[in-house]
């Protein structure tokens, strides 16, 4: 148990916390369907919309359930057999955007990237007619960040419902429905809001709630959450110490400002990367956001050794791949509670698994 738990943690979730939040996750969860609790999810809901810059009457559907679910259920209530949905498939994610559409026998375009970063949407052209876009902001299994500006524009010119993964985008990038012609958006507790894994988020715009289906499910069904919420409750019983711990996450980011933590999150990585910029590990992604950093051995080392090794020689959990690319990359995620002294752990031994001297300026 002890070797499970002390451990340095830079994967792309769950990810290292807050001491505020572990205090938070010791308590004694309090009784919930009474308005002291009311206004946390209220409150909840109303700093999500401002941090996002959510249009006018969104709303926040709380559902206890890991991000999948959040896709699974955009899935479901968002899209029916009318639509033509485009998905942007630049890996693992993307994917599984795929698979969902093929289990709810949505009509889909497959629309495969191979380092593509999307700023050129003219590929997207020839889906004008789709009525729907399915996209990971984040492509988190391989580290690549689309230009969800471009993509946004896209969907407003062809009047497309703009759905979009941001689950490992939020707080450590910038995320603007406004800005960003965002209709729909999946956010998770466990990426960059560092809490533990099981709370999912969806963002409806009114533009997304007018679309949502009539109901042949009951845990799923957004209009359930959406009426409950309008008291500040969920129709089921929700995570309640997650929603503590967000409550206090959410007025820690808007007291500090969500740019002051997009920008500690660009630091770290910068400073990640520069650093272990003489090793023979390059970077794979050639369009990265701040919340990850993929990297791909270049002295023919297999990647998967390098994260086990970091495991057993070092305490240190990065994040392998699996399939084609499980000898190719690894990921390093500067989402959460990270500070120099932290990634320096991971610094050091990375020079000192090449055996290199690290020069400090
Ligand atoms: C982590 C992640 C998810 C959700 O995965 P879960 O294991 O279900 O929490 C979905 N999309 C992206 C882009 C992610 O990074």
């Amino acid at each position: 148990m002890q070797d499970l738990l002390n451990k340095y943690i830079f994967t792309p979730g769950p990810v290292r916390m807050y001491e505020e939040t572990l205090q938070l996750g010791s308590v004694q969860t309090p009784y919930f369907r009474n308005e002291e609790f009311s206004e946390v999810i209220l409150e909840c809901e109303q700093d999500l919309l401002q941090l996002l810059n959510a249009p006018k009457a969104s709303r926040v559907v709380f559902l206890t359930a890991s991000g999948t679910a959040g896709m699974e259920a955009t899935v479901q209530n968002l899209l029916n057999k009318n639509d033509k949905t485009i998905v942007i498939n630049g890996g693992g994610f993307g994917q599984r955007f795929v698979e969902l559409c093929k289990l709810h026998n949505i009509k889909h375009l497959n629309h495969k990237l191979t380092g593509d970063d999307l700023s050129n949407t003219t590929p997207l052209n020839n889906y004008s007619s789709a009525t729907t876009l399915l996209i990971n902001a984040h492509e988190t299994s391989i580290g690549l960040l689309y230009n969800m500006k471009s993509v946004g524009k896209f969907c407003k010119k062809n009047n497309i419902l703009n759905i979009v993964d941001a689950i490992s985008l939020f707080v450590t990038d910038e995320l603007d429905m406004q800005k960003q012609n965002i209709d729909a958006l999946i956010i998770s507790s466990h990426k960059g809001l560092a809490l533990p894994p099981g709370l999912a988020m969806v963002v409806l715009s009114p533009k997304a709630i007018q679309k949502i289906n009539p109901p042949n499910f009951m845990y799923f069904d957004f209009n359930r959450y959406i009426n409950n919420g309008k008291r500040g409750q969920t129709p089921f019983t929700p995570a309640v110490t997650i929603l503590l711990q967000l409550q206090a996450r959410l007025k820690q980011i808007k007291k500090d400002g969500i740019l002051f933590h997009i920008d500690k999150a660009k630091n770290i990585a910068d400073y990640f990367r520069k650093q272990i910029c003489i090793l023979p590990i390059k970077e794979y992604s050639h369009s990265m956001p701040n919340a990850m950093t993929t990297l791909a051995p270049t002295d023919g080392r297999s990647a998967y050794d390098i994260v086990r090794d970091l495991d057993q020689k070092f305490n240190i959990i990065v994040a392998p791949n699996g399939g084609d690319l499980r000898n190719i990359i690894f990921r390093v995620s500067h989402m959460g509670n990270m500070d120099r002294d932290y990634i320096n752990v991971l610094i050091n031994a990375l020079y000192q698994y090449y055996g290199v001297e690290r020069k400090l300026p």
